[in-house]
């Protein structure tokens, strides 16, 4: 049923593709006198592996998924635009999301032109059942499922998700960047059964590596040829290729500070309960809360003025703050302030 040929651009489909020189011989040599490099050794005076060898090895064998199954960006924004080019015919296809979510879904659609089609999330902000939005979804283009979602905090159930996969006819995009906060299994356990999953991961939250912009998507590797098709040659840069194998082989320390972090979430969680400004405490699997309060913009700007920035949604959902976990000495710090706050 799923053909990769029916859901790609056209253009992309017959696209001969950049041949970098790297990709044209990437053996072993001792002289290389083939991509106009610098001859003299700074260690990034030649150019970085295209395809990110050694790093997929070491993700492959972190996650039990083969090498071919992974595709790796600069930051999972990359991955969301080289989606939107791949799979969305501007002015044609549609992408799906169920806000309130991660803004870059829609932006990235803007920039591509490509139509928005918000579905709605129930009260308490999880995935409508099936039969509700089936007659909606049946164009082709992206459907995005942030999970756990960005600014809510909950996790969807995978059997929604795959549900939702089975009867989209474009890709279904799954965007877990802050799944290893959760302890919950990974929509990578659909990806054998479902041809047209792709599943977002990023090092730029959990693996404390916002700065060095990696992002994973992992899917089959038919989506994948059509990614690696279209991005920049040389999307990866050596320094993160090279970092980003140094925090996978030390990952037990990532494993420590979630603990932590997981930690330290359930006592903000309770702290910010017991606050009387505070109306509602939504649940949370990531390592950000979301809650409503009496006056949101007054205690943004209050903090704002003790120097805590947190970040306001009450454009997305009325009164409402995402405070994101820190340290124990930091969220002490924010629940002293907010203690202070009149009604
Ligand atoms: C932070 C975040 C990302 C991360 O994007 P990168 O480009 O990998 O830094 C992706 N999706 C969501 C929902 C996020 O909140």
């Amino acid at each position: 049923m799923f053909n990769i040929n029916n859901i790609t651009r056209k253009n992309i489909l017959e696209l001969t593709p950049y041949s970098s020189a790297r990709e044209e011989f990437s053996g072993e040599a001792s002289i290389w006198l083939d991509a106009n490099e610098n001859p003299f050794d700074t260690i990034l005076n030649r150019y970085p592996d295209p395809y990110q060898k050694t790093l997929k090895n070491a993700i492959s064998e972190m996650k039990g998924i083969p090498t071919d199954h992974i595709f790796i960006g600069n930051g999972s924004d990359e991955a969301i635009d080289l989606l939107f080019r791949a799979f969305c015919e501007p002015q044609q296809d549609k992408a799906f999301i169920f806000p309130p979510t991660y803004g870059m879904y829609e932006v990235s659609a803007k920039i591509n032109n490509v139509e928005i089609v918000r579905l709605s999330l129930d009260d308490n902000f999880e995935l409508p059942a099936l039969d509700v939005i089936k007659d909606q979804i049946q164009s082709k283009g992206l459907l995005f499922i942030c999970s756990p979602n960005n600014p809510t905090g909950n996790i969807y159930p995978l059997d929604s998700i795959k549900e939702i996969a089975d009867c989209f006819p474009g890709i279904v995009v799954v965007d877990e960047a802050y799944i290893d906060f959760s302890n919950a299994r990974s929509a990578i356990s659909l990806l054998t059964n479902t041809p047209n999953l792709v599943v977002l991961q990023t090092m730029s939250k959990a693996y404390g590596l916002a700065g060095l912009r990696l992002g994973m998507a992992f899917a089959q590797p038919e989506i994948l040829r059509i990614l690696n098709k279209i991005k920049p040659p040389y999307n990866v840069n050596t320094l993160s290729q090279s970092k980003g194998l140094e925090i996978v082989q030390k990952r037990a320390i990532v494993k420590q500070q979630i603990k932590q972090i997981q930690l330290e979430r359930e006592k903000l969680i309770e702290a910010l309960k017991s606050i009387s400004i505070v109306q509602k405490v939504y649940p949370t699997t990531a390592n950000f809360i979301l809650a409503k309060f009496d006056d949101a913009k007054n205690v943004f700007k209050t903090l704002q003025e003790k120097g805590i920035i947190i970040r306001d949604r009450s454009s997305q959902i009325e009164n409402a703050l995402r405070i994101t976990v820190g340290t124990a000495e930091q969220n002490q710090q924010l629940i002293a302030i907010l203690k202070e706050i009149k009604q």
